[in-house]
């Protein structure tokens, strides 16, 4: 006898989920599925198709295991109706339970239709909140209502008060809430750089990589490379290599990129912990723990734990705040196309070949190849912000439209105009030249700002601050770029905007 169904969705891979949690197991079914829907609604990266669906087999696996009766469609089963809601309607005939259970979604789009199943389906429906999260949508609502501006910072300190974590008493631990100065050592050539461990793809892993490379042929990425854990034993071993041979290096080298060199430091733990194979918050405080016992300095562990119930936290509570609208944001009044290197990778510009290249390869870009390649370079050449967005929720294995669009609308391109961010992570080619070996090795020179060799971020850079001078002047961050700006000479300023638009009008 069936009582109860438990709605258990792709992202939602943890056997602590609030759903589980609130059925009884004796008299409940698990129905997983894999629908065409959502493996369609963006062209997404080969490697995300198969971590995703070999995670949810895994995931099944680990259920029945535990004990839980669990009906699983796969996206090949005959019957499949490819749809959510289809497959919800179909499991209710097969198990006539009493109640559906499901934990919140986590995008918009699915959230909308599981609130319309309470018309559409003869069925009584506990839709509960997601526990993974340490600060819940209310509560965050709570925080940003009456605020004109949002700022992380502000909300970081109280999730460190609410979890206590690095506190000493009501201080921060270490005496200030934030080390991010200390976090911007470019990496110098003779650093040792850890071998990370990846994982060989296990027979069910295999099974699925048929499957994706059959009906995905298409898709973007290729899965010679795929190296990610797809089950709870392989994440917490990823996550012990962080701890093991990156952690203490996370700050420091936090913003340096290293041309062929794709993982550096960094922990590459975020679609575990987005999927639900990994708890961040137990994350956090196996990071304060090393602290504690002096393996790591409190510049990484203060970084990293910031990231987490920071800026993780807080892109979500945006997100929950500002959608549906938020995704035609676009402040600035961006509208070119998105240039077709972002998906092949051939452009002269050694930076963006490096960063597009490697996500081809991984379905991985570390923190600033996205904010300060790929996206300053989509920023300063006024690419469409809902394509940009588009590509970046395809293209990382980690990418879920939740965590994906306040990063990229609101962080990278200011398209909501400065609510999530203070200003435009607008750069010239100076900044990457000083975090990165990218420039030695590129045909630009990054030294030169006009001209057919120029380093094209540099005239774009201008360029930007030029046309976007009305949208941005009273951006008290910018006075002193436009300071720069206004001394210089006409001639200069017109050399700087003639190689922009030449280098813009080159773009296919
Ligand atoms: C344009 C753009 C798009 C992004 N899209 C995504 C996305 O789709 N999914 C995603 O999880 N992250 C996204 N991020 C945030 C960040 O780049 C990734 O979380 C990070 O690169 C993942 O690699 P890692 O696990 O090695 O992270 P680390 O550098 O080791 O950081 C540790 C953890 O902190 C969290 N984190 C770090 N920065 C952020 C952030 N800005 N927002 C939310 N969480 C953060 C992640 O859980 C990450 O695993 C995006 C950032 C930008 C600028
Ligand atoms: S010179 Fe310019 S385009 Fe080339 S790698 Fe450096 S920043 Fe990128």
């Amino acid at each position: 006898m069936t009582d109860t169904l438990v709605l258990i969705l792709g992202d939602q891979l943890s056997r602590d989920m609030s759903s589980l949690k609130a059925a009884d197991q004796s008299s409940s079914v698990v129905l997983m599925c894999e629908v065409l829907e959502e493996a369609t609604y963006v062209k997404h990266h080969k490697q995300k198709l198969v971590f995703i669906f070999s995670a949810m087999r895994h995931f099944a696996a680990e259920l029945e295991d535990a004990g839980w009766k669990v009906d699983y469609v796969r996206l090949e089963d005959k019957a499949n109706s490819g749809a959510f809601s289809g497959e919800v309607k179909r499991a209710l005939k097969r198990h006539k339970p009493e109640k559906l259970i499901v934990t919140e979604a986590g995008e918009w789009r699915v959230q909308a239709m599981i609130d319309g199943w309470a018309e559409e389906l003869e069925v009584e429906i506990e839709c509960l909140p997601d526990n993974r999260f340490i600060c819940s949508k209310d509560a965050f609502a709570h925080w940003a209502s009456g605020r004109k501006q949002m700022r992380m910072e502000y909300f970081y300190r109280e999730m460190r008060r609410k979890t206590g974590l690095l506190m000493d008493g009501d201080e921060p631990e270490g005496g200030q809430w934030n080390f991010d100065k200390e976090n911007r050592k470019p990496l110098k050539e003779d650093l040792f750089l850890p071998t990370r461990k990846r994982f060989a793809p296990d027979a069910l892993t295999q099974q699925v990589m048929e499957l994706v490379e059959a009906r995905f042929s298409d898709n973007f990425g290729t899965l010679s490379q795929f190296g990610w854990a797809v089950d709870r034993k392989g994440a917490e071993e990823a996550l012990d290599d962080f701890i093991n041979c990156a952690v203490a290096e996370f700050g420091d080298y936090q913003d340096a990129m290293v041309e062929g060199r794709p993982f550096l430091y960094h922990s590459l733990i975020s679609a575990y912990i987005n999927v639900g194979l990994l708890d961040p918050l137990s994350v956090c405080r196996r990071v304060e723990e090393c602290f504690k016992d002096g393996k790591v300095p409190i510049n990484a562990a203060e970084g990293f734990i910031r990231q987490i119930i920071g800026w993780r936290e807080y892109v979500r509570g945006i997100y929950w705040l500002k959608m549906p609208d938020y995704v035609e944001a676009n402040a600035l009044d961006a509208k070119r196309d998105l240039p077709w290197f972002y998906w092949s990778g051939e452009t002269d510009m050694a930076c963006i070949r490096d960063a597009v290249c490697q996500t081809r390869d991984y379905a991985y870009a570390h923190h600033i190849q996205r904010l300060m390649i790929t996206g300053t370079f989509a920023l300063i050449a006024g690419i469409d912000p809902k394509a940009l967005h588009e590509w970046y929720l395809s293209v990382y294995v980690d990418a879920f439209e939740w965590v994906e669009l306040p990063n990229t609308l609101g962080m990278s391109q200011f398209a909501d105009g400065g609510f999530l961010g203070s200003k435009p992570y607008a750069a010239s080619g100076s900044y990457i030249d000083r975090m990165s070996n990218y420039c030695s090795g590129c045909r630009y020179d990054v030294k030169s700002r006009t001209g057919e060799d120029a380093c094209p971020f540099n005239a774009l850079y201008w360029d930007f601050m030029a046309r976007n001078r009305h949208h941005l002047k009273s951006n008290g961050r910018l006075n002193r770029v436009y300071s720069n700006w206004d001394r210089m000479g006409d001639d200069q300023k017109q050399d700087l905007r003639k190689r922009a638009r030449e280098f813009l009008d080159s773009l296919s």
